[in-house]
């Protein structure tokens, strides 16, 4: 049966809450902490391998890597650190910023649970928000007073927090660990693996947020457990970020695997369509038999458009937002998407040349970046054309879809 929970902070969970649990009055504080998970057992880099295998654990980022896979790529010794990467870039999520400042003592335990594992001697948390900072902050002191100092002392682990730039590509993993070594907010022009170059150019484990939430579960409970709930392939819970055209807004736990149809009801959204995964992601045609599940909802986030809006024109307003954010390091990046907000800007005034150029320039950006920017810009866009061809239709029959673009997809600095 599902069961249903809300609570004043706009934390809901359908089903089990797991991450979310003892978040019904808000923080929790090291104590609370302790009472809703209990306490962090010592596991090593074995025992944390064959958890992840067993669970088919994969980041909660955007990019999905399974985790087994990433601790197989390690070396045996000489690793720097351990990264939390809470940059958390893209506009519309809120799940690792809502981990940060109501579960801090989570994320720090998977982190450090890890880190003693890998015997790694530093854990870094780069944080964009000030909230979420200060949360963490507060946590570390919590458990490093004489109280709890035996029980956290951490073996003289060095927890580092680091502030960082809120620019799209300034989440990259690549991009965060050069913020952390003192280097520029973008990612270097050439594809290594963290766990070969990491930070300082060593082997480094650097994951989201919510990953390292998962594995502080995990280390916890079982992998029988643990998988309880979910979808057989990489069971568990979720968090999901439900924005646009909704009446519930906020973030979700659910059980991985739930049809999104059941979402949309609970959250209350507007009949039309819905874009899974953010500004990386892609639309929908339709949203019934569709699950939610790795890959398709990378980066937890369901956007409802509603049909009040201008979907064209929405898109256009995001395509803008996504060509500012080009390092400008590459040319197909830094070229290829301003021609596309042309293109598109070309399209809605009803120049079919625009919507055939579109076309083109849209089989010319991916694969070319040095960072996938491009590509999920591309993904996001082409997804578009597709689901909305009626729209293009109207666009380029008589210059208008009769809609005006209401700013149901958030822009920072958008004016919305
Ligand atoms: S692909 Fe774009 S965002 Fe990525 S590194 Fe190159 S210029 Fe920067």
């Amino acid at each position: 049966m599902t069961i249903l929970q809300d609570t004043p902070q706009q934390v809901r969970v359908i089903g089990e809450a797991r991450l979310l649990a003892g978040l019904d009055h808000g923080r929790a504080n090291l104590a609370r902490h302790l009472w809703a998970h209990g306490e962090q057992p010592q596991l090593s880099r074995d025992a944390y391998t064959v958890l992840a295998e067993e669970t088919g654990l994969r980041g909660r980022g955007g990019a999905g890597f399974p985790v087994a896979l990433k601790l197989a790529d390690l070396p045996q010794r000489g690793i720097e650190a351990v990264v939390v990467n809470g940059s958390e870039s893209e506009p519309v999520s809120r799940k690792d910023r809502l981990l940060l400042t109501l579960a801090p003592h989570l994320v720090l335990d998977g982190a450090t649970g890890l880190a003693h594992a890998l015997g790694a001697s530093k854990v870094l948390i780069a944080v964009h928000d000030a909230t979420a900072a200060a949360s963490l902050r507060a946590a570390v002191q919590e458990r490093t007073t004489d109280e709890n100092e035996l029980r956290y002392r951490d073996d003289g682990l060095d927890i580092q927090i680091a502030d960082t730039p809120g620019r799209f590509v300034a989440g990259e993993a690549r991009a965060v660990l050069s913020i952390l070594d003192g280097g520029p907010a973008v990612p270097p022009g050439r594809r290594t693996l963290p766990t070969r170059q990491g930070l300082r150019g060593r082997p480094t484990f650097l994951s989201n947020v919510e990953t390292f939430a998962q594995l502080a579960l995990l280390a916890r409970l079982s992998s029988r457990q643990f998988a309880a709930t979910g979808v057989r392939t990489e069971p568990g819970t979720q968090l999901l970020t439900i924005a646009g055209a909704v009446q519930r807004p906020g973030v979700l736990e659910t059980p991985t695997g739930i049809p999104l149809d059941t979402v949309l009801q609970y959250a209350g959204a507007d009949a039309g369509p819905v874009l899974l995964g953010g500004y990386h992601g892609r639309w929908l045609p339709r949203t019934d038999g569709v699950t939610l599940a790795r890959p398709q909802v990378s980066a937890g986030i369901v956007l409802a458009l509603g049909s009040a809006t201008c979907p064209l024109g929405e898109v256009h307003r995001v395509a803008q937002w996504l060509a500012d954010q080009s390092a400008g390091q590459c040319g197909p990046c830094l070229f290829g998407l301003g021609a596309l907000v042309d293109d598109f800007s070309r399209l809605l005034q009803g120049d079919a040349a625009g919507w055939h150029d579109a076309q083109r320039h849209l089989g010319l950006v991916p694969g070319r970046g040095a960072c996938a920017h491009p590509d999920g810009s591309a993904r996001f866009l082409a997804s578009a054309l597709e689901v909305f061809a009626e729209d293009v239709r109207l666009h380029l029959t008589g210059g208008s879809c009769g809609r005006a673009v209401q700013g149901v997809l958030p822009v920072p600095g958008g004016g919305w």
